[in-house]
């Protein structure tokens, strides 16, 4: 069977809403996702046995086999279809997106393979049924799958596409080294419960106004990421980073998702070029890149012939 490319984007969170922890260890969250230019290819072709190669950004560290969220998808995807044999695929990873950087990588990659095979297979499985397989995979992997910009809900994986008009320029600028995002929610409650704080997840009306509006001067002091104060209280060095953003005039700075890397927002492309460069030269991140969002969702890119 002919191998089946594809490509899918990185997200940020131009708002994330955390509310209390769950009986079940999750939190409910009313999150505003943005799918951003920074893409992972996913490419899968039948195989005796199913196996992960991936190569390019922090590839290394990224875990092979079973353990790969892209080999679960996989296994998923076979059972939902109850394919028992030549359900095997060699999966292969380009990673542009850096892992547990808050850019939800792995559940993106999850995503890719979900299409990917669907296609490999000729599954013919709708957007709304491979979204719930996704949903099943981790909170992030149904917004892979669809992209733009788009609320969630529940753990974030109950979604609805939102009205959100023209596109936006932006600085992601990564850290060195990751942060687990179970470690930055335990933070999150920890330092909730020594202030005594907390409160329920609720949309912000006056984000998704500017959003409608189009304009990044609106939208920019309007993001907010209530997992900030955690990330930054396990890498108090965000705190630098993200205060020169601002100074080089970036228009919102924010911690993408449980961190680290942190998101600018550029008042057009030449700014972000420029904003790009400052941030890089400045010393506070070990490297910045310019994407644009919102990104459409994982989609094939190519369908090799054998
Ligand atoms: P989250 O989606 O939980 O916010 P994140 O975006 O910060 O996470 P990911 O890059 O998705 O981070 O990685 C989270 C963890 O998932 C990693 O520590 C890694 O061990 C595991 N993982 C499994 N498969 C992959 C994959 N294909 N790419 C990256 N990480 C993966």
């Amino acid at each position: 069977m002919t191998p089946v490319t594809v490509r899918v984007p990185a997200k940020v969170n131009l708002q994330l809403s955390v509310g209390p922890r769950r009986d079940d260890g999750y939190h409910d969250l009313v999150t505003v996702y943005h799918a951003v230019s920074l893409f992972d290819e996913v490419t899968v072709q039948s195989a005796d046995k199913t196996s992960v190669r991936v190569t390019g950004q922090d590839a290394a560290s990224v875990p092979a086999g079973r353990a790969n969220l892209a080999a679960r998808a996989a296994r998923a995807l076979a059972a939902r279809l109850n394919r028992r044999r030549k359900s095997g695929v060699q999966i292969e990873i380009r990673k542009r997106i850096p892992m547990a950087a808050g850019l939800a990588g792995g559940s993106a990659d999850a995503a890719a393979t979900l299409v990917a095979c669907n296609d490999l297979w000729d599954a013919g499985l709708t957007p709304a049924e491979l979204r719930e397989v996704a949903a099943g995979l981790g909170s992030d992997v149904p917004f892979a799958l669809l992209g733009g910009t788009a609320v969630g809900q529940g753990r974030g994986e109950r979604l609805t596409a939102a009205l959100a008009a023209g596109s936006y320029h932006w600085v992601l600028a990564f850290a060195a080294g990751g942060l687990s995002t179970p470690e930055v929610y335990a933070a999150c409650d920890r330092l909730r419960a020594a202030r005594g704080s907390g409160h329920e997840a609720a949309l912000s009306t006056e984000l998704m106004a500017a959003l409608r509006s189009g304009d990044p001067a609106a939208v920019g002091p309007l993001l907010s990421n209530d997992l900030q104060p955690a990330a930054i209280s396990l890498r108090p060095d965000l705190r630098r980073a993200l205060a020169a953003g601002p100074e080089f005039g970036a228009l919102g700075a924010i911690v993408s998702g449980s961190g680290p890397t942190c998101a600018f927002l550029a008042a057009n492309a030449g700014h972000a070029r420029e904003l790009a460069v400052s941030l890089t030269g400045s010393g506070v991140c070990r490297g910045a890149v310019r994407v644009r969002g919102p990104a459409a969702g994982a989609a094939v890119i190519a369908a090799e012939p054998e």
